[in-house]
């Protein structure tokens, strides 16, 4: 057992982060003797020879597993067995169950990092370490940030104290500022063989096989996605009623209906997920204020309310695009399959349990068609991350992917 265990499908990546894991042992074991014998500078955890150095910028498609991989970085860092990253050691069990001061991870389900957020984790940064031998603040979606925070993250990227390691996660490289891409070491994650990711669901999770394979597939190796489809009894129903409305529509009547079935279930989805927790959020809130049980919040304690319930909001948006979002996916893979069929192609097909769909919208269709489709859904898609209305860019979409004659 170690911690590089759940990074599936990463060989290469593990052995860098590794690597560079054992080079920063080497050092701060050399800064720990000059510091007994008080004597010289500590050596720098930089300089372009060494497997280590202090900033990285750790890439990947959504679902392959960036933010896993960094933190057992951050544990191997930390490891105080023989290899680092035993996973056995406390140290390592600290780091990968959240509990290491010396790990200040950032992960955020709002839209966007708050200048406040990263003000704050610059001061972390500038800590010395509690108990480890390095400070590591993981950023998990270091692209949700605007420019000017950015700009003020910089200067700290740029010159951390020497025992400072940043881990920056973003999907790819071009989602940060080149300014900031260029001061980091960049670690890209592939997308990890399906095979790969059933393992994980079956040993982790503790999936049925078959069922995992099956869930490793329909989701195309994203890992979130595919545990999701292995553990929620529901969410295959959800997906397969998803996937069979647009070749069920038979007017533009229906496809504004399945818009909104869409739009309203991935609302109910999304609330499902926050409501438990902005329920108690607001509690804890109304406890500090000594607000207990009364109805009437006074006016000057209102602004603190509104700040919670704006926050709120940001997240339950967030959430509800990434539902949104996931249809997308499901919708693309179908369509995908459905070009394959039309083009003769021997790809392995991604929803093997809807072959009968695929083979009729294959048949009644072409691949001008389908490439047509294929691109109204990518542009759904970005309209939605811009912040359309949800309802009208999935009306719009579900009125093209209505069967036409040919
Ligand atoms: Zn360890």
């Amino acid at each position: 057992m170690s911690v590089w265990d759940d990074v599936v499908g990463q060989e290469a990546v593990i052995s860098t982060l590794s690597g560079a894991a054992e080079a920063a042992r080497g050092l701060a074991e050399q800064r720990e003797a000059r510091a007994g014998g008080g004597a010289e500078d500590p050596p720098s955890a930089t300089g372009p020879g060494s497997a280590m150095t202090h900033a990285w910028l750790i890439t990947g498609p959504p679902g392959s597993g960036r933010s896993n991989a960094a933190l057992a970085f951050a544990a191997a860092l930390q490891c105080a067995g023989d290899v680092p990253g035993c996973g056995q050691c406390k140290p390592c069990r600290d780091v990968m169950s959240g509990a290491h001061p010396d790990v200040v991870r950032l992960a955020t389900e709002k839209l966007i990092i708050t200048l406040d957020e990263v003000k704050e984790l610059i001061g972390e940064a500038q800590r010395r370490p509690w108990t480890g031998r390095w400070r590591v603040i993981l950023v998990e979606d270091a692209d949700r940030m605007a420019e000017r925070t950015t700009n003020v993250l910089l200067k700290s990227i740029e010159e951390p104290p020497p025992q400072t390691v940043w881990l920056l996660c973003t999907p790819s490289a071009d989602d940060v500022l080149p300014t900031i891409r260029s001061r980091c070491r960049l670690i890209t994650l592939r997308i990890p063989p399906a095979g790969a990711v059933a393992d994980l669901l079956v040993r982790r999770d503790g999936a049925d096989p078959a069922l995992a394979a099956r869930a490793a597939r329909a989701s195309q190796s994203h890992i979130g996605l595919a545990r999701h489809l292995a553990t929620d009894p529901d969410a295959w129903e959800r997906r397969r009623r998803l996937l069979r409305a647009p070749v069920s529509l038979r007017s533009v009547g229906d496809a504004v209906l399945a818009a909104a079935d869409l739009v309203e279930s991935a609302e109910s989805e999304a609330q499902a997920r926050t409501a438990e927790r902005d329920a108690a959020e607001r509690a804890d809130l109304m406890r500090a204020l000594g607000l207990e049980g009364e109805g009437r919040v006074p006016p000057a304690l209102r602004a603190q309310i509104r700040a919670l319930e704006e926050d709120q909001k940001r997240r339950a948006k967030r959430a509800r695009t990434d539902v949104l979002d996931r249809a997308m996916i499901d919708l693309l893979s179908f369509y995908r399959d459905v070009l394959a069929a039309q083009m003769g192609s021997d790809v392995e097909r991604v929803n093997i349990d809807l072959a009968e769909q695929i083979e009729r919208a294959a048949a009644s269709t072409g691949p001008e068609q389908s490439l047509a489709r294929i691109a109204a859904i990518e542009e759904c898609r970005g309209r939605l991350r811009s912040n359309a209305a949800p309802l009208l860019a999935v009306e719009a979409l579900m009125i093209q992917l209505r069967p036409q004659a040919r």
